[in-house]
């Protein structure tokens, strides 16, 4: 099924709609002047006829399938929770009837969408909804934090070379930071969730209950816009390995690891990450080399459990793992220091 043929996406994809915030202007829109002016992010600005644009850009997105709801400058929910102040407080996602709930409040309806923007008049974007049909949108978020001193885009290339897939043609938002969201589809029995840096540095993952900024949406820091050339694509199927990394279960520190320092935790997260990143062919070897370096740095036994857990979970059969494991104390035991980690 992946990859499709580059020339027939594209063919199939010119017969669709352009998505919103492109350049078919929506009939509010202000002059070309205004438009470049949007374009230096310096100079984007918020005036009278912002929200009217937000409402605009959101009920162009709601009519291709995507549910809506109004965010503020700050590119957060613009209306404020009617639960707020409560206490305890209150774990209504919109049961109680009205607007309010962030992302719970995002609707594909016109008229929905016009009364929520309607008692959001300081809205000047808008959020789409991740996860919900038909479109189940996943957003990759690829920042450009100088904080973390690395390309994200070339640790999406990296993961793709590693994990052999590719990234399809798909519509992507240039976000006012110089980041961009690559919007992708997942299929209907696949829940994947909201990460931060979890996949690679730099890395967010827009899933179930989370939300992207919509293209053409003003921030406080200027404007989302369609990314040249994607305007008329369609989002495109999450690449099947890609999905398996973002619907791998979340490790939080592993009971294996209880009584090791913060330090081996950290490393002992790594090694398994490293484990369950393997695709056959680099199981085996995958494994023994996490286990070495656990035992070098001491921690080995208190990992292995761990460490089997996670190679059994890419496939490999447990008494395999377990003798792996056991070869790699037998190498590194009374030897100190590191090895070149060769495997
Ligand atoms: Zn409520």
């Amino acid at each position: 099924m992946y990859p499709t043929p580059l020339g027939a996406l594209g063919e199939k994809r010119s017969a669709t709609r352009p998505f919103p915030g492109t350049s078919t202007p929506p009939p509010t829109s202000p002059l070309p002047f205004f438009e470049l002016m949007y374009e230096n992010k310096s100079m984007a600005t918020i005036d009278r006829q912002t929200p009217t644009l937000a409402l605009a850009h959101a009920l162009a997105a709601a009519e291709h399938g995507l549910p809506v709801f109004p965010l503020s400058a700050t590119k957060l929910p613009a209306l404020r929770s009617p639960h707020r102040g409560e206490q305890p407080s209150a774990h209504c996602r919109g049961e109680c009837g009205l607007p309010g709930h962030g992302v719970h409040d995002a609707t594909t309806d016109p008229a929905a969408l016009r009364a929520l923007f309607a008692a959001a008049p300081r809205a000047t974007g808008y959020g789409i909804a991740c996860g919900r049909a038909p479109h189940r949108l996943i957003g990759i978020d690829l920042d450009v934090d100088p904080a973390y001193r690395s390309d994200s885009a070339g640790a999406l290339r990296q993961l793709a070379l590693q994990h052999l897939f590719t990234i399809p043609p798909t519509v992507t938002v240039l976000t006012p930071s110089g980041g961009r969201h690559l919007w992708l589809t997942g299929p209907a029995d696949a829940t994947v969730p909201n990460s931060a840096g979890r996949l690679a540095p730099g890395i967010d993952i827009r899933g179930s209950g989370g939300y992207l900024v919509g293209p053409g949406s003003v921030t406080a820091h200027g404007r989302y816009r369609l990314a040249p050339g994607t305007a008329r694509l369609t989002p495109a199927p999450c690449p099947r390995a890609l999905l398996r990394l973002l619907t791998l279960p979340r490790r939080t520190p592993t009971a294996a690891a209880a009584g090791t320092t913060h330090t081996q935790a950290r490393r002992g997260e790594g090694l398994i990450q490293f484990v369950l990143a393997a695709h056959e062919g680099q199981r085996n070897t995958r494994l023994f080399w996490a286990a070495c370096r656990a035992y070098e740095h001491g921690f080995g036994d208190a990992l292995a459990d761990a460490l089997t857990a996670a190679a059994v979970r890419t496939g490999l059969p447990e008494h395999e793992a377990r003798a792996t494991i056991a070869s790699a104390a037998r190498l590194t035991s009374g030897r100190g220091g590191e090895t070149d980690g060769a495997a």
